[in-house]
């Protein structure tokens, strides 16, 4: 009987190896016909953080498209200044239950065209707002009637009499991305954890040693919008299973990226409308943190590897600041649309990395042009 559960032991074993062999490809995105992301020949990695853009909001409105100007406004003066080799979209790109088109990739690809224009290599995961339900506004019932809205052109659309309101499921959203942008490093992550899609990792080359990795970039999917805003226990199970295989020493710093903060935000959060005081940095601390719905132990899990260095999270478009949490550190990064609540003036947390030794820094880059809240994160 031992014996026999001897062999069982084998034959699982030999097949979950090869499952874990076949995924890794799908997940660890480096394909073919894109070059891997590499430090820079001076030895940095700069990323730039867009989160919170909130396109195609009000579109019927005149307030609407002007607003999704002033965000393409933000994002190329960002750009120009900080000159990044990499952007990440961390979240609500869009306002999907705003969206008066059948196909919501119209504006993603507003969102993303200031970074592509630029031929700079971008990732994107998603919020809550981008596969969102559309919600139509009481006042098109009034008098006033539902607006003349055309559809959008052939090449985002179906055929006129189709055109219909509503938004993108994520993962189509996901796959139009993909296939129209040569630049985006964006994968849907493994079926098995549906409904959440941007889940995915890419790694950062040494910019002289060949393959080694740098750094490995963790993307999940928060949730919201089409299903609740949790990191399942299916992720959680996911991130171990990963990083275990691909840094099992644990000798790679690890960062991580989604769009809504987990309740351990909540515990380390600055006291609302009170000044930011050390070890906590930054500038904005005007409301309450809107954490997930549930916990189920990922912060648990970076908490225990050495190598998980920083997360940083969008969501709330009033905090801009980053606390550490045991080793860890915990940060916002900073409303860039003008898309979405808020009025506070509109910014971008910066990162940038250096590798031998590795170190992690971090600012945030003002439309005008202002730097502030820069605070080193792993040295
Ligand atoms: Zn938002």
């Amino acid at each position: 009987m031992v014996k026999l559960f001897g062999y069982l032991f084998i034959i699982t074993s030999f097949f979950s190896f090869a499952l874990c062999l076949g995924g890794e490809e799908s997940v660890l995105r480096q394909p073919n016909e894109k070059a891997p992301l590499r430090f820079s020949a001076d030895s940095t990695f700069k990323i730039t953080l867009f989160a919170d853009l909130h396109y195609g909001e009000a579109a019927w409105l005149d307030w609407g498209p002007e607003q999704d100007r002033n965000s393409s406004r933000v994002l190329s003066a960002v750009l120009d200044s900080e000159i990044p080799d990499f952007v990440i979209y961390l979240g609500d790109v869009i306002t999907a239950n705003n969206l008066p088109v059948p196909n919501a990739s119209m504006y993603w690809d507003q969102a993303i065209s200031p970074t592509r224009n630029r031929g700079i290599p971008w990732a994107t995961l998603f919020g809550n707002h981008d596969d969102a339900q559309f919600e139509w506004p009481p006042e098109w019932f009034s008098a006033s009637g539902i607006p003349q809205v055309s559809c959008p052109p052939a090449d985002f659309s179906f055929s006129g009499e189709e055109c219909y309101f509503g938004g993108t499921p994520r993962v189509e959203l996901m796959k139009m991305e993909i296939e129209k942008n040569k630049l985006s490093y964006s994968a849907s992550g493994p079926k098995e954890l549906w409904p959440s899609v941007s889940n995915y990792i890419l790694r950062v080359l040494s910019a002289k040693d060949g393959a080694s990795p740098v750094v490995f970039l963790y993307f999940l999917d928060s949730g919201g919008g089409s299903y609740p805003e949790v990191i399942s226990r299916a992720q959680v199970d996911w991130f171990n299973h990963k990083s275990k295989a691909i840094n099992p020493d644990e000798s790679v710093p690890e960062v991580i990226f989604w769009h809504i903060p987990s309740t351990a935000y909540e515990k380390i959060a600055p006291r609302p409308r009170s000044a930011i005081q050390r070890p906590c940095v930054g500038s904005l601390n005007e409301e309450s943190v809107a954490p997930q719905e549930a916990e189920w132990g990922i912060i648990d899990i970076f908490t225990k590897r050495s190598s998980a260095k920083a997360l940083f999270v969008g969501h709330n478009h009033g905090l801009d600041w980053c606390c550490p949490y045991e080793k860890l550190w915990l940060c916002f990064a900073r409303h860039s649309g003008y898309g979405g609540y808020g009025t506070w003036p509109r910014g971008a947390r910066i990162i940038e990395m250096t590798e031998h030794p590795f170190s992690l820094k971090s600012w945030i880059r003002m439309e005008d042009n202002t730097v502030h809240s820069e605070v080193t994160l792993s040295s």
